[in-house]
């Protein structure tokens, strides 16, 4: 056995399962090993209930006093409800969909619990929590994440399967001198002792390899890559007159646009591809100076791909660019999931005869499907929702292509050179004239019937309205504190429909197919819309400059930044425009953050201070790490095993510097970033 066998070698792994765990993008048993624990229950230790800490995931101990019948519930749930307490407190638990659960607890005996604590101090609650027999000797469990039918006991049965099946048999890419020199584990041992924890110091020691581990492969990787970035430039410019693109617009580019144009031809027409990151707060107009360098590559005889994270945002681009471009007999070609069958044959046609001189879309440009006659630059948008996996795709798809790399959100200067090491920078640090601050007002519940009214008032003048709640469907989510939000399927049926009842207003949420989430987004893009309600979805980059004011139910829920692209969204027109951020929550840490946000539309310095006070790991969210490929590792926190890694790296490439003497390695590497092709460098 070893680590790349598939996982349906393992006894009681058949063709079912291992369909669900490759939702879990599990396939191997290196996957299955490499899917960390997300948290540990340490069942050794439970709190008294009248101790144990609210919203985190902790154990207590309780007797079970009573049971319901379980009742039904709105939209064919159904509940059941359990007593218990300890002597300290009484203890309330509820199951949805799981009448089951609450059928194994028996009257009178005592479990343990792990959940999350919630309600008043006379009335604890935990909803759906894990349980065992309060006699049972368990010792620290992993927890896993879970999907559609696989549980995270049954993860854990597998890995410790696994590992028995392996022993022995783990090799090791990490070299042994480096392991010995800073005392990590070798691979074998701590997948052993993140898997199958005897204490917390093992799971520690565990981490810290694997840190290192990532950290050290993430900075092989760039250091191939920069080496790949000194290829001969084979998409150099020879026309850059844009003049006529110049005269085109009708209106004036800003300073800091035209200079970010001119460096970005200077690469284009330089001895080596461009790698460049063009770095400016929402609004500043990074898409035109896209479109800039996408009609230079045009008129020298170049295709040029836009890659964008949502189908959303790859619409309006397109429309934009197309706006932009067309005139100037530039055809822009428009490539998502959902175009499909004849459409789609012709436009993949258009692209691999040169036709489409521009292919904007989603992730689906990176398709095998998609071949260009002569991509000449890629550009990504908002990168932080790529990882280094598709930019490397994206790379791989041309020869040597020029890259842009576009994002809104300021990256510090670690995370900087640990993904961006490689990039120049421009940064766009002026908006378009006549832009008139967002004015940002922190508001209460309380003050709901008045925001509505300044609302409809708004829209009487024309204007149009974000509504933007968390989450969608609120009572699905196990975790209860997210219970009491406003979910926005609830909110646009019983806040924004009845305080706003004869208003065009539309919803929006993620789970949404994405050709209705395009429609919706049409319909307010050309005003039949007065107001949208969304979860963040509209996040990123969408244009509607019409739209004068965006509400952010629930603002104590994000990080600074996410609340700054938020706002982002309004403030494009001209007129007057509002940001309002509603919460309850009136802790001073609360009250700080969006006081700061009322105060404040500089994106720089609201990242500065989200860094300062809510610590790296929250800087860009979890879904716009940037870095979605680094598991372990926190580019802000572990910046001594990122200097580390890093001169370790530059080391090993001096002696071997294809790390040709290091196979493993290579392939871990390779994995990493997912270049077919590998970092051949000549
Ligand atoms: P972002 O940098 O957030 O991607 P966009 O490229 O979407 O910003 O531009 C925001 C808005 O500003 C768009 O409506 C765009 O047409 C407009 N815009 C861009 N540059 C200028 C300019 N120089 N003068 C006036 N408006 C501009
Ligand atoms: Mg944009």
């Amino acid at each position: 056995m070893q680590l790349s066998d598939k996982v349906q070698y393992l006894k009681g792994v058949g063709q079912t399962r291992a369909k669900q765990l490759a939702k879990l993008s599990i396939f191997t048993l290196e996957d299955l090993l490499r899917n960390y624990p997300r948290d540990y229950i340490d069942y050794t230790n439970p709190y008294p209930i009248a101790q144990a800490p609210y919203q985190t995931p902790c154990v207590v101990k309780a007797e079970i006093y009573g049971r319901q019948q379980p009742v039904r519930i709105s939209n064919g749930r159904t509940l059941c409800r359990v007593t218990a307490g300890d002597e300290s407190a009484g203890l309330q638990i509820a199951f949805f969909n799981n009448p089951w659960a609450a059928e194994k607890l028996q009257l009178g005996k005592e479990y343990l619990f792990y959940g999350r604590l919630s309600g008043a101090p006379f009335r604890r609650e935990m909803t759906a929590p894990v349980f065992l027999p309060a006699d049972s000797t368990a010792p620290l469990t992993p927890v896993y994440h879970q999907t559609e039918g696989i549980h995270s006991a049954y993860l854990a049965k597998l890995c410790s399967q696994a590992l028995k099946q392996l022993a022995g048999q783990i090799l090791d890419p990490v070299p042994a001198e480096l392991c010995e020199q800073y005392r990590l584990p070798r691979l074998e041992e701590a997948f052993q002792m993140i898997h199958c924890p005897h204490n917390t110091q093992q799971i520690a020691q565990a981490k810290r390899r694997f840190v290192f581990e990532e950290l050290f492969y993430l900075q092989l990787g760039m250091k191939l890559l920069h080496c790949q970035g000194l290829r001969a430039n084979r998409a150099k410019l020879t026309n850059i007159d844009l003049a006529p693109f110049w005269n085109n617009l009708h209106f004036a580019p800003t300073g800091a646009q035209r200079r970010a144009v001119q460096e970005i031809l200077q690469d284009m027409s330089g001895e080596q591809p461009m790698n460049r990151l063009l770095q400016g707060d929402v609004g500043s107009g990074k898409t035109l100076v896209a479109a800039a360098a996408i009609y230079a590559a045009a008129k020298n005889g170049l295709q040029s791909v836009l890659m964008a994270p949502t189908e959303i945002l790859a619409t309006q681009h397109a429309k934009t660019l197309a706006d932009l471009l067309e005139p100037l007999g530039i055809r822009v070609a428009l490539l998502t999931g959902s175009v499909k069958g004849n459409p789609k044959k012709q436009l993949l046609k258009a692209i691999a005869a040169g036709q489409a001189q521009l292919v904007v879309g989603t992730h689906a440009v990176l398709s095998d499907q998609v071949q260009f006659a002569r991509l000449g630059l890629a550009v990504t948008d908002e990168q932080h929702r790529f990882g280094v996996r598709q930019r490397g795709l994206l790379a791989a798809k041309a020869q040597d292509p020029h890259l842009l790399v576009m994002s809104a959100t300021p990256i510090p200067r670690t995370l900087n050179l640990l993904v961006f090491g490689e990039l120049d920078v421009s940064i766009l640090d002026q908006l378009p004239p006549g832009r008139t601050p967002v004015k940002t007002y922190a508001v209460t519940t309380q003050l709901r019937g008045r925001m509505f009214a300044f609302l409809d008032r708004q829209i009487d003048a024309g204007h149009q309205v974000f509504i933007v709640c968390p989450l969608i469907e609120a009572a699905e989510e196990e975790n209860p504190i997210l219970q009491e939000m406003q979910s926005v399927t609830e909110y646009y049926d019983q806040v924004a429909k009845k305080l706003l009842p004869k208003r065009r207003i539309g919803l929006m949420h993620g789970r949404m197919k994405s050709a209705e989430k395009t429609e919706v987004m049409r319909q307010f893009s050309n005003h039949e819309l007065d107001v949208l309600c969304s979860t963040t979805v509209i996040e990123v980059g969408v244009d509607v400059p019409n739209a004068n004011v965006m509400v952010i139910e629930n603002a104590e829920r994000y990080g600074l930044s996410a609340l700054h692209q938020l706002r982002g969204r309004v403030g494009r027109g001209s007129g007057e425009s509002f940001c309002i951020l509603v919460s309850d929550h009136d802790t001073e840490e609360v009250r700080q953050r969006l006081s700061l946000l009322c105060h404040t539309n500089d994106g720089f310095e609201i990242a500065r201070y989200d860094l300062e006070h809510r610590g790296p790991g929250d800087f860009f969210g979890a879904r716009q790490h940037g870095l979605p490929t680094l598991k372990v590792a926190n580019a802000m926190t572990d910046t001594r095993a990122l200097e580390t890694a890093a001169r370790d790296a530059a080391t090993l490439l001096e002696t071997d510097p294809t790390l040709h003497d290091h196979p493993l390695l290579l392939a871990q590497v390779e994995k990493l970033f997912c270049l077919a092709g590998g970092f051949s460098i000549n």
